[in-house]
């Protein structure tokens, strides 16, 4: 049979596997199959070369019931209304999970960064905020930033929407620069959080991280955070890494700021110098301890999965594994932690942001790591316990639907209280 990729689909089937487990209320179960609101813009902007050009954006509502949609906006030429579903449903699991007071939305903008001056891009960012008006605000839904969208292209959506409200609403949106309120910790607290969580899961399989070798996959902005905050914290070693040219590998270990200036250059990760190249077929099934993939969606699937080595699959890309692969993995004895515990670091510190914005009052990064700390530890600490009482009872649950069943329940008590069923 072939294998299901369209992300939404996912995102249900993963849904239903959860809700059948812990024996999930069936009119809560309908309403958190669907997202609560879907919207579709179109944005006229006036090109560089005076034609006006339409832009096709999208704002997915999944659930507000524990309160304002939260979730980030992608410019991707490939950007599409189901993947942007997909991940504002993966958005509500990550907050209840995380346990803050936000619900799950998405966004996204068909569009293709690379190939636009700054100033169409600003006309973009500042029209799509136009487009939503009345449908987004400090308490009713937050965006931020995700893949190709930048705390610059904040600062122009929070300076276009207090335009419109005619005052200051920095609350309204999160990843903004430091100038204009942002977080101390924000832009790299993705990949710090996942390493958190890494320490975390390192602790119960007895793995020594200073030891360990650790592959990444999509070495941009979250995976380039994620190296550094490995080698920062644990002095890991860091064996592979790749982009969407291919990658490179090392058993000495990648010299990680050295890397990084080659990308900053703008030049491949091949010209790294001496050093063996791998494709990121070979990097996902390398053997390594610890397998970060850190770039895009479907990436561990039924026909590789049965090759993947590491002790522990670290995903901080929304969607890298796939369901079957989910559970192709969890029976070889790996554990497989998912995306919306391991990369939820962004939108915690996303909440510092508003929470600081609301009270006027910002605090110093130490302040920011600790809190941040503690969640993403928590949150661990919830997803194996959860799986530990399953097991208990004779239920072998993976660690992705483990951290479902806690996601769901919270959602759907709050829904039960607020009377919705
Ligand atoms: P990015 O565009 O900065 O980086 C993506 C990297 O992946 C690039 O290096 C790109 O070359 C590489 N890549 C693309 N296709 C690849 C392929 N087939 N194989 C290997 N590498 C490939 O994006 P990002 O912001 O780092 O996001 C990466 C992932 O993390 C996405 O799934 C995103 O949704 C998720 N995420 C991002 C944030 C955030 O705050 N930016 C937060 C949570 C989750």
């Amino acid at each position: 049979m072939v294998e299901e990729l369209d992300s939404f689909k996912i995102a249900q089937r993963q849904l239903d596997d959860a809700a059948e487990i812990m024996k999930l209320d069936k009119q809560a179960h309908q309403i958190l199959r669907e997202p609560m609101r879907t919207l579709v813009v179109n944005i006229p902007v006036r090109m560089d070369n005076g034609s006006t050009r339409l832009f096709n954006g999208f704002r997915v509502q999944y659930n507000n019931a524990r309160g304002p949609g939260k979730g980030g906006i992608r410019y991707h030429p490939e950007e599409n209304l189901n993947t942007v579903k997909a991940l504002s449903a993966w958005m509500t699991w990550k907050t209840s999970l995380a346990d803050i007071p936000y619900g799950g939305a998405k966004g996204g903008v068909i569009c293709d960064p690379k190939k636009m001056s700054i100033r169409e891009l600003e006309a973009v960012s500042r029209g799509y905020i136009r487009a939503l008006k009345g449908y987004i605000g400090p308490d009713i839904d937050i965006p931020a930033p995700d893949v190709n969208t930048t705390p610059q292209i904040m600062g122009w959506m929070v300076d276009e929407y207090s335009k419109m409200e005619g005052y200051d609403a920095f609350s309204v949106i999160t990843g903004k620069p430091l100038e204009v309120w942002g977080s101390e910790g924000r832009n790299d607290a993705t990949g710090v959080g996942g390493m958190m969580v890494l320490r975390e899961a390192a602790k119960t399989m007895k793995l020594d991280l200073k030891k360990a070798k650790i592959a990444i996959q999509g070495f941009g902005n979250v995976g380039m955070n994620a190296a550094f905050a490995a080698r920062n914290m644990f002095g890991a070693k860091i064996v592979a890494i790749s982009d969407s040219k291919g990658g490179i590998y090392s058993d000495k270990g990648i010299d990680i700021d050295k890397a990084a200036a080659v990308k900053a250059a703008g030049k491949e990760l091949q010209e790294y110098g001496k050093v063996e190249e791998v494709t990121n077929k070979e990097l996902l099934e390398s053997d390594v301890d610890v397998l970060i993939p850190a770039a895009m969606e479907n990436q561990i699937k039924k026909d590789n999965a049965d090759r993947i080595k590491a002790k522990i699959v670290l995903e901080l890309a929304n969607g890298p594994v796939t369901p079957d692969a989910d559970r192709i993995l969890h029976d070889k004895g790996i554990l497989d932690l998912p995306d919306f515990l391991v990369n939820g670091g962004g939108v915690v510190v996303s909440y510092f942001e508003w929470v600081q914005n609301k009270a006027g009052y910002y605090w110093e990064l130490k302040e920011v790591e600790e809190k941040l700390d503690k969640i993403m530890s928590r949150s661990f600490r919830d997803l194996m316990q959860t799986r530990k009482e399953y097991k208990e009872n004779g239920k072998d649950i993976t660690a992705r639907t483990s951290a479902y069943i806690i996601a769901v329940d919270r959602v759907s008590k709050t829904m039960k209280a607020r009377g919705w069923y």
